[in-house]
C-alpha cells in the first residue's frame, strides 16, 4: 500500500463543521448537510476510542496469509454485536453483513482485508502509547477493519437509510501470497452479479486508488542432469549457468513505452555444492504495468530472454548429455482495470466531492489491492484510506497514528458509501 501523510490543521476541521451546515447544492451529489449523515459523523467522533479499540484488538489475533479464520469469526462476531443478524461467512471464508436498501439505488460493498503478511508465529501484541499504535497490520489492515465497523455501526444508529444495499465485509487473501482470492470469490461466486460498485479500505491516510496496477509473478525453475564440477565438465549443461546467463539477458531487457511497465528478478536459488554443476536454480520474477498491453508485451519479452539464455547453455556444450529445461510456475496475477479510471470517474468523483465537503483533497494514484480486481471486471472500484497515519507496513515496526483527526476516515468512507447507496433524505431532524 502506498502512504502518504496528511496533516490536517484545526482550522480545516472548523470548516467541516462550517460545511456540514451548508446548503445541498453547494456539496454537488454529497449529501454532508442531511442530518442522518450529520448524526452519523458527531457518532464516529463520539465513540473514537472504540474504534481504536476494535482496531487493537482485532490485530491481536494472527492473521497470516490463508489463516484469516480465527479473525474472520471474531469480526462476525462483532458486526451481529451492531445489529447485523445475517452475518454470513462464504467458503472462502470471507465475513459478509448484508444492510439492505430501500431499493432503486446501486448496491455498495465495502470491505476492509482480514489477512496478513505475516507468518505464524509472529507477536502480534499492539503497544499504545498515546494515539500511536505500533504492531504488525495495525495499519495494513486493521485500520480498514475498524473502519468498516464504524460505518457499520454508524449507518444503524444514525438511523441512515439508502436505497441500494451495502455489503459489509471483511475479506480474506487481498496480500501477495492470497492472491485476491477472497474479492474474487465474493464477486465471481458467493455474491456474484450482486454488488454494483466496491470500496476497499486499506491502510492509512486519507488518500484513493483510482487505478490498478497489474502484475504477473513467476517461480522460474531450471533443471539439468547436473554432474560433478572436474569429472563431469563438457559433458552436461550447468541450471545455474543458465539462469545466470537469462538473468543477464533480462537485465538488458527495456520495457515497453507508454505506461510504467516495470520488472524484476526478485529471488534466486539453487545449486547443491561448490562442486556440482548445478541440477536445478530457480528465480522469482515480478512484472508490473497498468496497462495490460504493456503487461502482456513484458510478460513475452521475459520469455524470449530466458528462451534464449537456455539455448545458449544448451548450445555451449554441443556433445553434452542431458539439456536444461525451464518451468514457469505462477505465483500470482493481479489483473489491470478493463478500463482506466480518473478523476471524472463517477465513483472517484464520489470519493473527491465527498472528501472536499470535510475539507481535504486527496492525492489519486495507481496501486495493486483488492480493487483491481472488481476494475478488471469493469465494476467501478476504488481504495480508500482509514485515516490517521502510519508507516512500516509489510514490515517490522509497522505503526498507526490515530492524532488528532482519525475519525475523518471513517467519517469519509461513511458519507462514501450513504452517497454512492443513495440516501434517503430524512424528514425528520
Ligand atoms: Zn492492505
Amino acid at each position: 500500500m502506498h502512504q502518504v501523510h496528511r496533516l490536517v490543521s484545526r482550522a480545516v476541521l472548523t470548516a467541516v463543521f462550517a460545511l456540514a451546515a451548508a446548503p445541498l447544492a453547494a456539496q454537488g451529489t454529497v449529501p454532508i448537510d442531511d442530518p442522518a449523515i450529520r448524526r452519523a459523523f458527531a457518532a464516529i467522533q463520539s465513540w473514537n476510542n472504540w474504534i481504536i479499540d476494535n482496531q487493537v484488538s482485532i490485530c491481536e489475533i494472527p492473521a497470516p496469509p490463508f489463516k484469516e479464520t480465527a479473525r474472520g469469526i471474531e469480526y462476525r462476531k462483532r458486526l451481529m454485536a451492531l445489529g447485523y443478524s445475517n452475518v454470513k461467512i462464504d467458503t472462502a471464508g470471507n465475513v459478509v453483513a448484508e444492510r439492505p436498501g430501500r431499493g432503486g439505488g446501486p448496491s455498495i460493498m465495502i470491505a476492509g482485508h482480514l489477512d496478513t503478511v505475516f507468518p505464524e508465529g509472529t507477536d502480534v501484541k499492539v503497544k499504545r502509547t498515546g494515539t500511536r499504535l505500533d504492531g504488525a497490520g495495525i495499519g495494513d489492515d486493521c485500520r480498514g477493519l475498524a473502519v468498516v465497523l464504524a460505518v457499520a455501526r454508524a449507518l444503524n444508529e444514525a438511523r441512515i437509510e439508502t436505497r441500494g444495499t451495502v455489503y459489509l465485509v471483511g475479506n480474506v487473501g487481498e496480500e501477495g501470497p492470497g492472491n485476491l482470492r477472497g474479492v474474487r470469490e465474493l464477486l465471481t461466486n458467493s455474491y456474484k452479479g450482486k454488488v454494483d460498485q466496491f470500496i476497499s479500505v486499506d491502510g492509512t491516510g486519507l488518500d484513493i486508488t483510482a487505478r490498478a496496477v497489474g502484475s504477473k509473478r513467476f517461480n522460474v525453475v531450471f533443471t539439468g542432469p547436473g554432474g560433478h564440477s572436474y569429472g563431469a565438465f563438457g559433458n552436461v549443461p550447468s541450471a545455474i549457468h543458465a539462469m545466470g546467463r537469462a538473468i543477464g539477458n533480462i537485465g538488458d531487457l527495456v520495457p515497453p513505452t507508454g505506461m510504467k511497465t516495470t520488472y524484476n528478478v526478485g529471488t534466486v536459488k539453487g545449486g547443491t555444492s561448490v562442486n556440482t554443476i548445478s541440477p536445478d536454480a530457480s528465480m522469482e520474477i515480478d512484472m508490473r504495468s497498468e496497462s495490460l498491453e504493456n503487461l502482456e508485451k513484458m510478460d513475452q519479452l521475459i520469455h524470449a530472454a530466458i528462451a534464449k539464455a537456455v539455448a545458449a547453455e544448451n548450445a555451449r556444450w554441443p556433445g553434452a548429455r542431458g539439456q536444461i529445461s525451464v518451468r514457469y510456475d505462477t505465483i500470482g496475477i493481479r489483473p489491470v482495470g478493463r478500463v482506466i479510471q480518473n478523476d471524472s470517474t463517477p465513483i472517484i468523483r464520489t470519493g473527491l466531492a465527498a472528501a472536499k465537503a470535510m475539507g481535504f483533497t486527496p492525492d489519486v494514484g495507481a496501486s495493486s489491492t483488492d480493487s483491481n480486481l472488481p476494475m478488471s471486471m469493469g465494476i467501478p472500484a476504488m481504495t480508500i484510506d482509514g485515516g490517521g497515519r502510519g508507516g512500516n507496513a509489510h514490515a517490522a515496526g509497522e505503526w498507526y497514528d490515530d492524532g488528532q483527526d482519525g475519525y475523518k476516515g471513517p467519517q469519509w468512507a461513511l458519507l462514501i458509501v450513504a452517497s454512492l447507496a443513495g440516501l434517503v433524505r430524512s424528514t425528520t431532524p
